[in-house]
């Protein structure tokens, strides 16, 4: 099995967290969330100690809050000693309404809006991850207007490209986040914001993209970063106290997939940092990172029941189940790659070659293809693996369907966190 809380019970079906995967389904319906919090929060802890044991004091990972955006995410983050990023006034409200504190928010975004930005100011949001002179002008304004000054990182865009899709690639120079280092633009930014009222400049941030393997990509990152540190220090005389990676770090999805060693990667970009730092004589900042992927994808299963089950002579079949882009649309969107099994058959053998198709009048609308299940019947439970980051986030109505609800397993108890979205509710804005 992909990951070490999945197992085949006596039934010969799936078990997530020890819980029959077939029982759930029956017992909530599908398509179905199925989140693992005792596995989001091993992941929590291995950020929060390898940090701890690495970087400066006050160093620490923010969760990432647009992977899986929902009230119940936030106490387990915080209990786990995690900030969050939020990009949205949605996302500052639903982490308020989980009353998680506010001083703990970074507020990221390239197009903040002017009511955002204020609301944000108004709510005591910790930090603004400032992208952008326009912004800063606008959040001056409104610290300078309730009398208070906002402490801000500054999106620097140092001109790195990680090799990953181009879609989750951002921190190449021709980018719409952050001010870019190699045109000059960054540094200009930094002395605006410097002498800009109501602004109190705390450090850099930069995000480098997503699913990235190796710890190479964040220590040319540091690399670059300080490089930039340096130039400020010697032209402005001002020193950042805190640098944030962003998020990024990948999660396997298929058993090719390289595993990543969360904590040695740390170790890895400390130990670089300390060298680069020693070597330019900058004092050692507080680092930040923004894992969301790496924080929940692996703890979230996705269950749905076989509907339809066709084949084309010649061509291929199709297996359709009762969500599909509707609840994950990252196939359609990147072609991302997923493990598929058969819950009601994990012992058998996984020998149907098949594509795993959704219930959208689209023919993009598909998990998998040409992927070897265990041979479905109707009704049978098909469960996708690694679906805890941007499936719910992502998920719509497209069609009217509805979304699934999400259940979180902790302790050997399962409860409903999000319940399922009903006729009701699509309707319920419509005058
Ligand atoms: C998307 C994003 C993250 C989270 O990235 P993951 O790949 O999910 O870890 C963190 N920070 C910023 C600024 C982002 O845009």
């Amino acid at each position: 099995m992909l990951y070490d809380n999945l197992s085949v019970n006596e039934s010969g079906h799936l078990t997530i967290a020890g819980f029959d995967a077939c029982e759930l389904a029956e017992m909530y319906g599908t398509p179905l969330y199925v989140l693992d919090e005792d596995h989001v929060r091993e992941k929590c802890r291995t950020y929060v100690n390898a940090m701890r044991a690495s970087f400066p004091e006050g160093s620490m990972p923010l969760y990432a809050g647009k992977a899986l955006c929902f009230k119940g995410i936030y106490p387990i983050v915080q209990s786990e000693s995690m900030g969050a990023d939020v990009v949205s006034a949605g996302e500052i409200a639903t982490a308020l309404a989980a009353s998680f504190p506010a001083s703990l928010l970074y507020f990221h975004g390239s197009n903040k809006t002017d009511a955002e930005i204020a609301y944000g100011v108004e709510q005591g949001v910790g930090h603004f991850v400032v992208d952008n002179l326009d912004e800063l002008a606008t959040l001056s304004r409104e610290a300078v207007a309730r009398g208070i000054t906002q402490k801000v990182l500054l999106r620097i865009t140092v001109g790195l490209d990680p090799h990953t899709l181009a879609a989750i690639n951002t921190g190449k120079v021709d980018s719409q986040f952050g001010m870019p280092i190699e045109t000059g633009q960054a540094l200009s930014f930094v002395r605006t914001a410097l002498a800009t009222e109501g602004i109190e400049v705390e450090g850099f941030h930069s995000h480098i993209g997503s699913q990235i393997f190796e710890a190479s990509s964040f220590c040319d990152q540091v690399d670059r970063l300080l490089a930039f540190a340096c130039d400020v220090r010697d032209e402005l005389g001002f020193i950042a106290q805190t640098f944030n990676l962003g998020g990024g770090f990948a999660v396997p999805y298929v058993e090719s997939d390289p595993k990543v060693d969360i904590a040695a990667n740390i170790a890895a970009i400390a130990q670089h940092l300390d060298e680069g730092c020693a070597a330019a004589n900058y004092p050692k900042p507080r680092i930040l990172m923004e894992p969301g992927r790496s924080i929940v994808a692996d703890a979230c299963t996705t269950l749905y029941s076989a509907g339809r089950i066709k084949t084309i002579e010649g061509y291929r079949s199709y297996v359709m189940v009762d969500g599909g882009m509707t609840d994950n649309p990252r196939y359609a969107l990147y072609k991302s790659a997923y493990t598929v099994l058969n819950a009601s058959r994990a012992d058998a053998p996984a020998d149907f070659e098949c594509t795993i198709a959704g219930r959208c009048c689209e023919s993009g609308d598909r998990i998998a293809e040409n992927t070897c299940i265990a041979k479905p019947e109707h009704g049978d439970v098909i469960a996708v693996l690694t679906t805890g980051a941007y499936n719910f986030a992502m998920s719509m109505n497209y069609n009217r369907v509805m979304r699934p609800a999400l259940i979180m397993l902790h302790n050997g108890e399962a409860r409903v966190a999000i319940r399922r979205q009903t006729v009701d509710d699509l309707l319920a804005l419509e005058a």
